[in-house]
């Protein structure tokens, strides 16, 4: 194989790989996509938020920006897989209302708001007394609230359904196995699985929080740590046409999203550890936290548990670090934005492709 061929090795199946795969394959690059559980890791537990205001935190308006070009980049994206396969991933604009339950959450949400004024993020206060329908299913106990606009929320298993039938006709090659060592030559990368040996002009590894094959050397500015966290699927209750709910309870934070028909998704948990276990504490933890503010969901049915780890940086930032002297690259650190990061993570992908042709 040589370089003039615009081949590539994407090891990494998850939502990162998924839209990296895409973008290089609409390119005309001929994309080879190694994974053992495609779309199985932190990528199958994420909510799918793509809420750049409602995640504002102290220090990380850099983050902010980037989310907010992310929510530009996921419409075009969205519309595009639309055309190409009729397969559409919908973006859900709903807002997302931000609730304290006692007085000292009630703080935390209103340095929210202080913090959120310094991005130039504006909410506005809410009451059930004035915006009954956005309250429906919370308690009566939360007498008001912040709204911000713009968030929106996505559903992750239908982006990897409709990314994983656009790279289907793109002629996206994809490989169940484990890539266990990569390596570089002059004229392109190979990758190794216990099977095969697989070479191409350029690779890029999406790996999210696990291990870098064997092979891979980073310059060792960057590194991750994986932080487990576990969404709950529930089914029974339909605040689909309000906004997402995060809330902060007992100093700890968790969200709700609503989607038509009753299917909701409540998060996350966060541990700095990688066993792939639920914790019972843990989940009691969460239930509880949302069984307090959002006591409607009383009745609805526990429908299972995801667990993913998260690919953290050092810094919390993502990266995309060329490394074995520039025919890999390593595009991870998305932490608790990869699902909304994914298109920026895709183009720098692109962009990185472009220099070695
Ligand atoms: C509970 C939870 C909730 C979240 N909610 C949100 C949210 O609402 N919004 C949001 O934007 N983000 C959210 N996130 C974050 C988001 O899920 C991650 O940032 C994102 O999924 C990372 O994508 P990835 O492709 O890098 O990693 P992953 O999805 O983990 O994919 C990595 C893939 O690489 C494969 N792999 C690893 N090593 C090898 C190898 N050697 N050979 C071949 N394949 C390999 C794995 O099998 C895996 O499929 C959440 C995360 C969690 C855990």
């Amino acid at each position: 194989m040589t370089l003039t061929e615009k081949s590539a090795l994407i090891v990494g199946g998850g939502v990162i790989g998924l839209t990296s795969a895409f973008r290089l394959a609409t390119e005309g690059w001929r994309v080879t996509m190694l994974d053992p559980a495609p779309a199985k890791g932190a990528t199958w537990a994420a909510a799918g938020m793509v809420a750049p205001s409602a995640e504002i935190a102290p220090g990380e308006e850099q983050n902010y920006l980037l989310q907010r070009r992310a929510l530009v980049a996921w419409r075009e994206l969205s519309a595009q897989l639309c055309q190409l396969t009729g397969d559409c991933v919908e973006l859900h604009e709903t807002g997302t209302l931000l609730v304290g339950w006692d007085a000292s959450d009630r703080r935390l949400v209103h340095q929210f708001a202080q913090v959120a004024g310094e991005f130039d993020v504006h909410p506005r206060v809410v009451r059930p007394t004035s915006d009954a329908a956005m309250f429906s299913g919370i308690s009566g106990r939360v007498s008001d609230g912040l709204f911000v606009d713009g968030d929106a929320w996505l559903d992750p298993d239908q982006a990897v359904a409709a990314l994983s039938s656009a790279n289907r006709r793109l002629g996206v090659q994809v490989v169940n196995a484990l890539v266990t060592e990569v390596a570089t030559s002059e004229h392109g990368v190979t990758a190794t699985t216990p099977e095969e040996l697989f070479a191409a002009s350029l690779g890029i590894l999406a790996t999210g929080a696990n291990e870098l094959p064997r092979g891979a050397v980073s310059s060792g500015v960057h590194a991750v740590r994986p932080v487990r966290g576990m969404t709950v699927r529930v089914n029974g209750i339909d605040r689909s046409a309000q906004p997402m709910i995060r809330a902060f309870v007992h100093g700890r934070t968790f969200y709700f999203v609503s989607r038509p028909g009753g299917y909701g998704v409540l998060g996350a948990t966060s541990e700095e550890r990688s066993e792939p276990i639920v914790e019972i504490g843990e989940l009691q933890r969460l239930l509880r936290d949302a069984l307090d503010v959002v006591p409607a969901l009383e009745g609805a049915t526990l429908l299972e548990t995801r667990l993913g780890l998260r690919p953290a940086s050092v810094d919390l930032q993502p990266f995309f670090e060329v490394l074995n002297g520039g025919r890999w690259a390593w595009s991870s650190g998305h932490y608790r934005h990869g699902v909304t990061l994914a298109p920026l993570a895709a183009h720098d992908a692109l962009t990185f492709a472009g220099t070695t042709t």
